[in-house]
């Protein structure tokens, strides 16, 4: 199998006519790393992405494998692969055909790249449908052979634009966890798009948030969810309040604000009104108006909120641990 090795990107820029899709962005992802490149549409992931591939010219900065400079190395010689969102298999081929394309097109022997081919449907569980045609399989078979045709290059870095997008919940959970453990077992690096949080955080070693081509954190899901650094960092994860306090932005995790029914001991920080209440399983979420503090949700366990409900118009009293609250940058 392939080695795993660093990748590097140095001042990396895309512009399309007067867009600056992504903007000078600096990033070291290590070898053998599940990256989540996570941020809202239009932000730069799929340039990034593409650039990264070869898909896409660089139009200044550097792209740096394992030490070697493979900016402008066409796609097949990088030691990068793509799979691509609509998984784009050739429809006249059988599975094992469009497994073994690319080997085709090198010229490798018929034998062996049927092998290697069959080699790899065997690593995506996929053995069984080696002569169907794409269109008799479903959309997440056809995903686990997008994969496999990905994975015959013996790429470095494997490369997935949205991979989960086009799948129903259900199936989006349970190929997530495939994906995670095929990366595992093959111990090279993923590099994947996506703008769902929760698909970025069980999935990643490292997230890395983009907003506006830019990056705006880069770390461990847990460092990126409990401590986000700027606001659009704690708007965009998710699960957190970003409020006023003497006059500087601080994130607050929806989890970590106590709510009371009567101003207690310990000096309510908030007052608020309660305007509505989510039952969400193991969790219930308030929606409140703070006043000047603007809109805050509280997330209580469900246990805790039955143990003594709170209904919609109430007034309640929030508090926090100092500790609990994190400073945002300006
Ligand atoms: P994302 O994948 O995060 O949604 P993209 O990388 O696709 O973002 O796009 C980033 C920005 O670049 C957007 O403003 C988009 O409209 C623009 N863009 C993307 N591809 C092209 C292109 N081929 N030509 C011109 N503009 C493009
Ligand atoms: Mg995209």
């Amino acid at each position: 199998m392939a080695k795993s090795l660093d990748l590097e990107l140095a001042a990396t820029t895309k512009i399309y006519g007067e867009t600056i899709a992504v903007d000078a962005i600096n990033h070291k992802f290590a070898a053998g790393t599940y990256s989540c490149l996570l941020g809202p549409s239009g932000c730069g992931k799929s340039s990034t992405l593409r650039m990264i591939a070869g898909h896409e010219s660089v139009s200044t900065g550097d792209i740096v494998l394992g030490g070697t400079n493979i900016t402008d190395l066409p796609p097949a010689r990088r030691g990068t692969a793509m799979m691509f969102q609509n998984y784009a298999l050739f429809p006249h081929l059988s599975v094992v055909d469009n497994v073994a394309f690319s080997q085709k097109m090198k010229g490798v022997e018929k034998p062996v790249r049927l092998k290697k081919a069959r080699q790899l449907l065997e690593l995506v569980d996929m053995a069984a449908y080696a002569e169907r045609l794409p269109s008799q399989l479903s959309g997440g078979q056809q995903q686990r052979v997008a994969l496999a045709r990905a994975l015959i290059t013996e790429p470095s870095v494997l490369l997935l634009d949205e991979p989960l997008s086009a799948l129903d919940p259900f199936l989006r959970i349970k190929m997530r966890l495939e994906l995670k453990k095929l990366q595992r077992e093959l111990g090279i690096s993923f590099i994947h798009v996506t703008h769902s949080q929760d698909e970025a955080l069980a999935l990643a070693d490292d997230i890395i948030v983009m907003n506006g081509g830019k990056i705006e954190q880069a770390g461990s899901p847990r460092d990126v969810f409990n401590t986000p650094t700027t606001e659009f960092v704690a708007r965009f994860i998710g699960g957190h309040n970003v409020l006023q306090q003497k006059g500087a932005s601080v994130a607050l995790r929806a989890d970590r604000l106590r709510v009371k029914k009567a101003a207690g001991e310990d000096g309510a920080v908030l007052t608020a009104f309660v305007k509505d209440v989510e039952y969400l399983g193991s969790t219930v979420n308030l929606a409140l108006d703070a006043g000047g503090a603007g809109d805050l949700t509280a997330a209580l366990t469900d246990e805790a909120f039955f143990q003594d409900p709170i209904e919609i118009g109430a007034t309640v009293f929030l508090t926090w641990k100092p500790e609990d609250a994190h400073q945002l940058a300006a």
